[in-house]
């Protein structure tokens, strides 16, 4: 175990605080007011100019450039840091002091409900209603999320949204399995001597104590990154103060067990389908590639427009990945003589990581590659002008900076992926789950994911080099 940051320092004394998390979640829900405003200012564009207005307008450039990239960056790197800070369990709270407090629905209780709702902001909000492209869409899909944030709160309990229903918490704790900091106990002997386990969920408090986990966890039973938010409440319940936020070895959650829930690879099918489209839109032939089917489908059904984005990404998001997951999930079973299920939740582990720093890579270079945006986009935060202006060829972009990190950023990029193929090799040898799946199935879904991994590392190449 590495350095445990709650031992003293500013860390230390900002987890304790009893103002914390819910300052900072304050000020993250007063920027995210200031981001729906910024976005339902501009008006409605032609499409011919959204892909210029999504990164003038200032809204949509912290948005899709600053904010999500980072969020993705921060959890595979750090874990689930985003939800410490994140003001939908604000709002959810607020709203469940008023609430029904019914129960969960089973089809929500079991994770479906997460896997639903990310297809539908994925294949919905966003690649058929173009909510990164339009800024007031990106407004009208922020509303939406904390609607249903305060739905989930008012309807069920205050984490309700976050452990059943939002995706992007889900996604990062799939992410923060490989990172390198861990929300533990100190001492499990001192919790099996607790006599008042002050930190254990008490469901039937309702909106509860806040003694009370209000994920429904006991700190000395996690065994992974992903379901703890790190909201800090068990530490200010805890008369031991037995928890600790430590550094550790990244991956460490694969090599002490980690074991996907159907619901985990459910939803591991469109992100990845995500992250490879995602990079293949950095080289040309690539996308070309995966264009390709999807533009013979609409061809032959003569969709366009709306219908047209809505079956490319059905084909990119959901049928392309599940074909790539099934391949090698097929190949396992027929040599270990497994479910299929259980084949493709053993090979969700080798692309877990794979997708989770392409993803990181993704960010990075969205980051760098939008920084000649950020001077304009102050100077005219609507962002309309601006884009007429680079639209008519009367303004020229300052890609110096850009330009300047790009090397680095590529450098970086190659690093990741590498790190990447590297992962599914020490999976493939340290996971307790791969090696009681068996020599001949282990070997199989090894090679099928260092060839997808490698497929992304030689994209990479290829294209920032
Ligand atoms: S975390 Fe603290 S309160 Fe919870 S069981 Fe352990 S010692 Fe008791
Ligand atoms: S285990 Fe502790 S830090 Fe994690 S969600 Fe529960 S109360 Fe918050």
């Amino acid at each position: 175990m590495g350095r445990d940051f709650l031992r003293s320092g500013f860390i230390a004394r900002l987890a304790a605080s009893p103002r914390f998390p819910s300052a900072a979640r304050l000020f993250t829900l007063a920027a995210f007011l200031l981001l729906i405003a910024g976005g339902l200012a501009v008006p409605h564009v032609s499409p011919g100019l959204t892909g210029i207005l999504r990164n003038t307008s200032l809204a949509s450039l912290v948005v899709w450039s600053l904010w999500w990239p980072l969020v993705i960056m921060s959890a595979a790197v750090l874990g689930r840091v985003w939800c410490t800070v994140c003001p939908m369990e604000m709002v959810a709270s607020a709203c469940s002091r008023i609430g029904l407090k019914k129960r969960i629905p089973r089809f929500l209780a079991s994770g479906r409900g997460v896997v639903f709702f990310y297809i539908l902001a994925l294949l919905g909000f966003i690649r058929t209603f173009w909510a990164h492209r339009y800024p007031e869409r990106m407004a009208l899909f922020f509303l939406f999320l904390l609607g249903s944030a305060a739905a989930a709160g008012f309807l069920f309990n205050r984490r309700a949204f976050c452990s059943h229903l939002c995706p992007v918490g889900r996604i990062l704790g799939l992410y923060a399995c490989g990172a390198a900091l861990e929300w533990r106990v100190r001492d499990p002997g001192i919790c099996a001597a607790c006599g008042g386990k002050n930190c254990l969920s008490r469901p039937e408090a309702g909106f509860g104590p806040a003694a009370t986990c209000p994920s429904g966890l006991h700190p000395a039973a996690i065994r992974d990154n992903r379901d703890c938010l790190v909201c800090t409440e068990c530490l200010k319940a805890c008369p031991s103060r037995n928890l600790r936020l430590s550094l550790r070895k990244p991956l460490s959650d694969f090599f002490t067990g980690l074991r996907l829930r159907n619901t985990d690879l459910f939803l591991l099918v469109p992100v990845s389908g995500l992250v490879v489209w995602e990079l293949a839109e950095e080289w040309g032939p690539a996308r070309k590639a995966l264009e390709a089917v999807p533009a013979a489908a609409n061809a032959a059904l003569g969709l366009s427009g709306g219908a047209a984005n809505f079956v490319q990404a059905v084909i990119l998001f959901l049928l392309f990945p599940a074909l790539l997951l099934l391949i090698p999930a097929a190949a396992g079973r027929m040599l270990n003589k497994t479910t299929l299920l259980e084949s493709a939740r053993t090979f969700g582990l080798l692309l877990l990581p794979v997708t989770a720093l392409g993803h990181l890579v993704k960010a990075l270079i969205r980051i760098a590659s939008r920084l000649p945006y950020y001077a304009p986009a102050f100077r005219d935060p609507a962002g309309l002008e601006t884009a007429r202006a680079i639209a008519a060829g009367s303004l020229k972009m300052d890609n110096r900076l850009a330009a300047a990190v790009a090397p680095a950023v590529s450098i970086l990029a190659v690093l990741a992926l590498a790190g990447a193929v590297v992962s599914i090799g020490l999976i493939v040898r340290k996971s307790p789950v791969l090696r009681a799946f068996g020599k001949a199935g282990r070997l199989s879904h090894g090679a099928f994911a260092a060839l997808y991994g490698l497929a992304l590392l030689a994209a990479a190449v290829l294209a920032r080099f």
